[in-house]
Formats: C-alpha cells, sequence, structure tokens
C-alpha cells in the first residue's frame, strides 16, 4: 500500500489575494502531499499592495471550528497562524490542551509588511503565555522575537541565538529563529532546540515577491513534520520548497504590489 496522505489543519486568517494566510498555507500543504483542512480566525481585505481591513469572528466560532474539525478529523500537524486577538489566542490554546495535537507550528504573526496589525498589540503577552508552551515549534522573525521578549530586536547571529534560547525556556519545545532581517549574505535562521542549536543558511532570492514568506515556511513545516518526524529535517526541506516557490513566483503575474509565491 502507498504512504497514507497526512492530515495538517492551519488556524489562521484569509488573505483575500491568495497569497498569504489560510490560501498559501492550503496551496503548500496540496504541493508537499497533504490533505489540508483549516479553521479561519480573521477575514482580510487585501490585496498585493496590503492589508486594508480586517474582520475578526467571535471567539466562540473559533472554538466551533475547532471542535467541528479536532472531533471529526485526525491530524498529523498542525500549524498556527494570525490570531487577531487575545479572545482568539486563548480559543486556540483551550483547544490544544484538549485535543493535544503531536506536531504544532507556531508562526508568531504580528504585522503585515505594510504594517497593518494582525494581531492586536495586547495580545502578545497571551501568545507568550498561553500558546508558546503548547508549541513544538514557534517560528518568529527578529522583530517578532523582540516583541515577545520584551527586548531590542536582535542585530547579530549571537544575539540572535540568545533570544532563541530565551523563547525556548519560556515553554516552545524548539524555536526557528528566522534571520532575513539581519544584513548578512545569507539569510541565517536558527534551530534552537533542547538537545543544541543548527544554523541553516540559505541563498538569498533576489525577486519583487515575497509576499507570504513566513505563511509559506511555517506550513511547509508542518507538512513535512507530519512526513518525516523530525524538525530539523522539516526545516531543511522546507527551506528548499521555500527556495523554488520564491524563484516561480517570477512566472505569476497577480496585482502591481508585492505579488506571491508560486506553489
Ligand atoms: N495576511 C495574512 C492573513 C497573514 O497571515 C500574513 C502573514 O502571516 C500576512 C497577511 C502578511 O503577509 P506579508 O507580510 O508576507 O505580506
Amino acid at each position: 500500500m502507498s504512504h497514507p496522505i497526512p492530515n495538517v489543519l492551519t488556524i489562521a486568517g484569509s488573505d483575500s489575494g491568495g497569497g498569504a494566510g489560510i490560501q498559501a498555507d492550503l496551496k503548500t500543504f496540496s504541493a508537499l502531499g497533504a490533505y489540508g483542512a483549516s479553521v479561519i480566525t480573521a477575514l482580510t481585505a487585501q490585496n498585493t499592495h496590503g492589508v486594508s481591513a480586517v474582520h475578526a469572528p467571535e471567539a466562540a466560532f473559533v472554538t466551533a471550528q475547532l471542535d467541528a474539525v479536532f472531533g471529526d478529523i485526525r491530524f498529523d500537524a498542525v500549524k498556527i497562524g494570525m490570531l487577531a486577538n487575545a479572545g482568539i489566542v486563548r480559543a486556540v490554546a483551550s483547544a490544544l490542551r484538549r485535543y493535544r495535537p503531536k506536531y504544532v507550528v507556531l508562526d508568531t504573526v504580528m504585522i503585515s509588511k505594510n504594517q497593518h496589525a494582525l494581531l492586536d498589540p495586547e495580545a502578545v503577552g497571551a501568545l507568550r503565555d498561553e500558546l508558546l508552551p503548547l508549541a513544538g515549534l514557534v517560528t518568529p522573525n527578529l522583530p517578532e522575537a523582540a516583541a515577545l521578549l520584551g527586548e531590542p530586536e536582535a542585530a547579530d547571529e549571537a544575539a540572535m541565538l540568545r533570544q532563541g534560547e530565551a523563547l525556548r525556556v519560556l515553554g516552545a519545545q524548539a524555536v526557528l529563529m528566522k534571520g532575513g532581517h539581519l544584513p548578512a549574505p545569507d539569510s541565517p535562521d536558527w534551530f534552537v532546540a533542547a538537545t543544541g542549536a543548527q544554523r541553516f543558511g540559505g541563498p538569498r532570492v533576489a525577486v519583487p515577491h515575497t509576499h507570504g514568506t513566513g505563511c509559506t515556511l511555517s506550513a511547509a513545516i508542518a507538512a513535512l513534520v507530519a512526513q518525516r518526524g523530525d524538525w530539523a529535517s522539516a526545516i531543511a526541506e522546507a527551506k528548499t520548497y521555500l527556495l523554488d516557490a520564491l524563484r516561480e513566483s517570477v512566472r505569476l503575474q497577480v496585482g502591481s504590489g508585492t505579488g506571491p509565491l508560486h506553489h
């Protein structure tokens, strides 16, 4: 018999333009051989120029979606993206405590590239205190790590490692610190786990279309950890997938702003 197809859930916001959030996650799951389900935490009115409005449902409706899917479907991995506010953060944390999925990737989404808030600034504490301890892997970029720790943004790889370790001590099993904001020739990411740290470098791809890169990476890690069973292999393969999706983005003609990736 061929290998069973893994079931992967994304808990995230919708991007009407199709480039980030739920839409990027489901395309990534399909491309990487997983079946995707989605719990939608927020609707965004959005195109390649940015987010113009956000509508979040009542937290109870997020809980209803979570109960519907977890009550019926066995998930091999879960990816969490945009959560909008503290009520939704708590609803998701409560469901994870009830259903205990094996692999949880927490992408600490806070603001869009055009500076629209995707998480209320007052909800950062709830994300840190309630969700971080339930995550198998948390994937902050440098501004997000700084906000979670209440510290200045890491300016070099030594500071990235220190902050990655600090986030791990707060309760995540492992941390992937994404160093794309550093002025390094390659784009250094540091994986920090209880067993040690590992550097994942990667070429910078000079394309204008980078909308949804963070969403795509965390979704790819979730789809792959369900199949490989370890974080380091999933991260290495997810980075390769992201590089290909960035390179292929030049074939798309989607909007006149920062375009999406091709999956
Ligand atoms: N919209 C949604 C729903 C998202 O989840 C995210 C990022 O996680 C974004 C937009 C931001 O996209 P970007 O900053 O890559 O343009």
